[in-house]
């Protein structure tokens, strides 16, 4: 791993900082030593893993990819960080991202763009392949094995969307399961740990590690709630564990993800993943997500609300950047001139939208729809899926049971419309020189299309997962499966099989 940063990080810009070589030797060592003595930690016990850059680190500066945060350094480890290293695992570097999360191509990133390990290395510079994002230098690294695995964080598609683009496994649990204590914050209701690895195997060892109740972590899912749903979720796993045939499955086609602009390419890899299970024995039934259209501006209007809120706390006095600008009205100006300097482009554009998503008049007319849409969405989830959501009470369930036919264990989708893009078409206009922004219009709202595989899911709460299903002309393509809340170890029971 460490021969793998040295050769390729220059290039592909995965690591914004990495862990001193002198350490990670003697931590490796260290393992070895336990290893040899039969007295090892855990299965991740000497294991390389990246950490992205928005998880608390007390080694290494946590920047979220902002120039607000240049040179902060964390006083405490995030709990999910804390885990890994009780467990062994070698905490190689701070991976890059998109300014506080918010991005499809890691193009928002003051420390550039984090490159597709698959590009062609003679691509002129715009015309180079994203690792996608927000989590792009995550997914990056693991793809060209400087690290076996590493932290993402996805809020509407983070993880999922540069597994796919870079050929690796990305996963979103529940909301719930994994603290987010020390993961710095971009939308509350919807930031959810994630994990890049190079195969289900080694996302599920991850997973195992860092999923706990967390009292620091009020959203943490009770040990009460893990032990009832743990026991469903088992009892259902093991119907196809460790097993080729899937007979009995029932995978299900929602019919809205078919959307215009999903490529050629795509659709052929989705038919070939109907094609994989069906040919295992399972059932393969179109259902209807009707709400999935109203998925994206739903997300949108949240996720920039929380936003433009939870971003407030960069007031120069607390973390991070100060300016230094001279003025004589000092204290009015500092705030200021502070968020003007640090901030990037997109982190303002979505502060500004998200304020204005919160004014009086706008709450009513667009923040309350958009809540209710995310409700609807995720009722549209529990009438398709067979198991029931338990969140909810025996009464809420037995209202989608009567609808009875038609109803799925797992969802398959794509993940992304498109293999990985070139940086050219994911810079927004006022990104872009004169000459190429004709006809552009509102090209920085137009990316936002990409997330809308990836959203629903998030809206819901449920798990998910990506999992690379082959290349197109050397660039890989991941599909994307869903299921129930809860229902991790189904999900990645059946993802393995499908890997
Ligand atoms: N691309 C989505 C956004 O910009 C999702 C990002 C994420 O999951 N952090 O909001």
């Amino acid at each position: 791993a460490i021969d793998n940063v040295q050769m390729h990080n220059g290039r592909l810009n995965a690591f914004v900082a990495v862990t001193e070589r002198s350490i990670l030797e003697d931590l490796g060592n260290q393992s070895v030593e336990r290893q040899q003595q039969g007295t090892s930690l855990s299965p991740l016990d000497g294991a390389p893993i990246g950490i992205k850059d928005n998880f608390c680190t007390k080694t290494l500066p946590t920047t979220c990819g902002s120039k607000i945060l240049e040179g902060f350094v964390s006083p405490y480890d995030a709990t999910v960080v804390q885990h890994l290293k009780h467990s062994g695992a070698i905490i190689m570097g701070k991976t890059n991202m998109d300014g506080f999360g918010m991005g499809s191509a890691n193009v928002f990133s003051y420390y550039g763009v984090a490159i597709n390990p698959h590009d062609k290395e003679k691509n002129p510079t715009n015309k180079r392949r994203v690792a996608g994002g927000s989590s792009g230098g995550s997914a990056a690294a693991v793809a060209s094995g400087m690290c076996v695995a590493a932290l993402g964080s996805d809020t509407g598609g983070s993880v999922r969307l540069p597994a796919s683009y870079c050929g690796v496994v990305g996963y979103k649990p529940s909301y719930g399961r994994c603290s987010r204590h020390g993961l710095v914050t971009y939308a509350n209701s919807l930031d959810t740990v994630g994990i890049l690895a190079q195969d289900v195997n080694m996302a599920r060892l991850v997973f195992d590690t860092i999923s706990d109740y967390d009292i620091k972590d009020p959203t943490s899912m009770t040990n009460e709630f893990r032990k009832r749903i743990d026991h469903e979720d088992q009892v259902l796993a093991s119907r196809w564990a460790k097993s080729d045939d899937l007979s009995g499955l029932i995978v299900g086609i929602p019919q809205e993800y078919y959307v215009d602009p999903l490529s050629e390419t795509v659709i052929e890899f989705w038919r070939r993943g109907i094609r994989f299970f069906r040919e295992r024995g399972a059932s393969i039934v179109p259902v209807s997500l009707p709400m999935t259209q109203s998925a994206l501006s739903a997300y949108f209007t949240i996720a920039l609300a929380e936003a433009s809120s939870n971003l407030a706390r960069y007031d120069g006095v607390r973390y991070g950047q100060r300016s230094t600008k001279d003025r004589e009205e000092e204290d009015e100006f500092l705030y200021a001139d502070t968020r003007a300097e640090g901030f990037g482009s997109e982190v303002k554009r979505r502060i500004m939208l998200g304020t204005h998503i919160l004014t009086a008049g706008t709450y009513d007319k667009n923040f309350l729809p958009a809540q209710k849409a995310r409700r609807l969405v995720q009722q549209d989830f529990d009438r398709v899926f067979i198991q029931p959501n338990l969140l909810h009470d025996q009464e809420y369930n037995s209202l989608f049971d009567k609808e009875g036919e038609g109803r799925v264990h797992l969802l398959l989708t794509p993940c992304a419309m498109s293999p990985a893009l070139t940086i050219d078409e994911c810079l927004p206009e006022s990104d872009m020189h004169d000459d190429q922004s004709s006809n552009k219009h509102n090209r920085a709202v137009d990316t936002y299309v990409n997330d809308v595989m990836t959203v629903p899911a998030s809206l819901a709460g449920i798990p998910a997962i990506s999992v690379p299903s082959g290349e197109s002309n050397g660039l890989p393509i991941g599909l994307q499966l869903l299921s129930q809340y809860g229902y991790d170890q189904f999900l990645l029971e059946i993802a393995n099989v499908f890997s």
